[in-house]
């Protein structure tokens, strides 16, 4: 898989904040933008289907499972997550930068197949403040709090793989070191040739 687009990933625990991080990120950075992942779990009541997520059931996504039809997929506390295939390609191939809101093992599969991709790791400022932020959220039973944290202890053992960490203290800051980030990323020298070249005749 080749792009034109650059490809960044974006994985945190559960609770940290990462979603309003990304949709705050993509206000902020023209031609960034957020993929929608498909998933098997239903709906929270805030949510809405085709905008938080592409709701579907379980046989529909394993029917796609099988027709290759993910660029990556996981299951996720019992649910299935996934990151359309054919869409991600065409808005990269479009030039789009995209950024994917996946978790540790999606963002694995997804540096296996693009090997530039961009890995963003947004860490809480502690255990603590995640478990109250789980916890005032309490959309979700005790059970899947508790599966969280302890889930949350192995996702961000992960930290070492992605190439940036940044800390959700205070949201505006988060936002604008991921915005750094990005902007940092397309002004590498190997990703400005395209630019360079009509300078340099100018000097010739
Ligand atoms: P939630 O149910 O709280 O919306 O999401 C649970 C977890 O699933 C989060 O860690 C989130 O990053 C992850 N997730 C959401 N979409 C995808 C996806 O498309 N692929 C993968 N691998 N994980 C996803």
């Amino acid at each position: 898989m080749s792009s034109k687009g650059l490809l960044f990933v974006v994985s945190a625990p559960s609770g940290t904040g990462k979603t309003t991080v990304c949709e705050e990120l993509v206000k902020i950075v023209p031609g960034l933008e957020l993929s929608r992942s498909y998933t098997s779990r239903p709906p929270r009541s805030n949510e809405k289907d085709g905008v938080d997520y592409n709701f579907i059931s379980r046989e529909d996504f394993e029917q796609r499972i099988f027709h290759g039809d993910f660029l990556e997929h996981a299951d996720v506390f019992g649910n299935y997550y996934g990151t359309g295939r054919a869409e991600t390609e065409a808005r990269l191939a479009s030039g789009r930068d995209l950024v994917l809101v996946i978790d540790v093992q999606g963002a694995r599969q997804v540096r296996s197949q693009l090997p530039s991709t961009v890995g963003v790791f947004v860490m809480p400022p502690s255990f603590a403040v995640l478990e109250r932020r789980l916890r005032q959220r309490s959309a979700d039973p005790e059970p899947a709090i508790q599966r969280r944290l302890a889930a949350a202890r192995d996702e961000v053992s992960a930290v070492m793989e992605y190439e940036y960490v940044v800390i959700n203290d205070v949201l505006g800051r988060c936002v604008n070191e991921l915005a750094g980030i990005v902007l940092a990323e397309r002004a590498r020298r190997h990703r400005r040739d395209h630019d360079i070249a009509p300078i340099m005749k100018t000097f010739e």
